[in-house]
């Protein structure tokens, strides 16, 4: 099914992991530009390089660097019917970017999903966030402690990680740079009649629903 969605919500809500579900329901991809540019960064390309000083102080990437990157991924034939964009777009420039290149390829959002947690329970979330760095699964230590012992990594040796940016002194930058930067897109959307909030409580099955639900 044809399907064109942006996640919004503050680091840690669970785009990644919704974003996945999603993935397999409509059987269209992820562009999660976090995920390419940790891919850049583990290639030691100049364009990783250049993020990294960036992603490590919990910033933004500038938005031409962004843009070029999702204007590029865009072409590829698996996103002819679709995408799910995870952490796309972060800032105003980069939505009026993406308005043009979809303009550009006739292509329309069906809706935005805006994923609402509190605060206080995003700093809990994100500080307890980890990752198999072999294959990349996300793990929480507080609500899921056994997932990480019990993880068989489907691409070898497991390496349980934290993600640099997910140390206490980023994270406190990363969430202001979502509120400045970043909430003002609800009403980016708003104002076009495609933005759906969603609690991001609960369980993952239950927010998914709530996911389905709103579209
Ligand atoms: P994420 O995995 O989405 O939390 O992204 C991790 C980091 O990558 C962010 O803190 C930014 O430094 C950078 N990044 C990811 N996506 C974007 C974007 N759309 N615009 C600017 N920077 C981004």
């Amino acid at each position: 099914m044809a399907m064109m969605l942006i996640l919004l919500g503050a680091p840690g809500v669970g785009k990644g992991t919704q974003a996945q579900k999603l993935m397999a329901h409509f059987g269209v991809p992820q562009i999660s530009t976090g995920d390419i540019l940790r891919a850049e960064v583990r290639r030691k390309t100049p364009l990783g390089q250049q993020a990294l000083t960036y992603m490590n102080k919990g910033e933004l990437v500038p938005d031409n660097v962004i843009l070029d990157m999702v204007a590029q991924r865009l072409k590829a034939s698996n996103a002819k019917n679709g995408v799910i964009f995870d952490g796309f777009p972060r800032t105003i420039a980069q939505a009026q970017g993406l308005d043009g290149i979809l303009k550009q390829s006739g292509k329309k959002l069906d809706a935005v999903l805006s994923i609402e947690v509190p605060v206080q329970r995003i700093e809990e979330r994100l500080s307890s966030r980890r990752s198999c760095a072999t294959c990349g699964a996300v793990f929480n230590v507080l609500l899921n402690p056994d997932e990480i012992d019990n993880h068989e990594c489907p691409k070898g040796q497991p390496l349980i990680v934290q993600r640099e940016d997910d140390r206490p002194e980023t994270i406190e930058r990363r969430l202001k740079v979502y509120t400045e930067q970043t909430e003002p897109l609800k009403d980016y959307y708003r104002q076009t009649g495609l933005l759906k909030e969603v609690p991001g409580e609960g369980t993952v099955s239950e927010v998914f629903s709530r996911l389905l639900q709103a579209l």
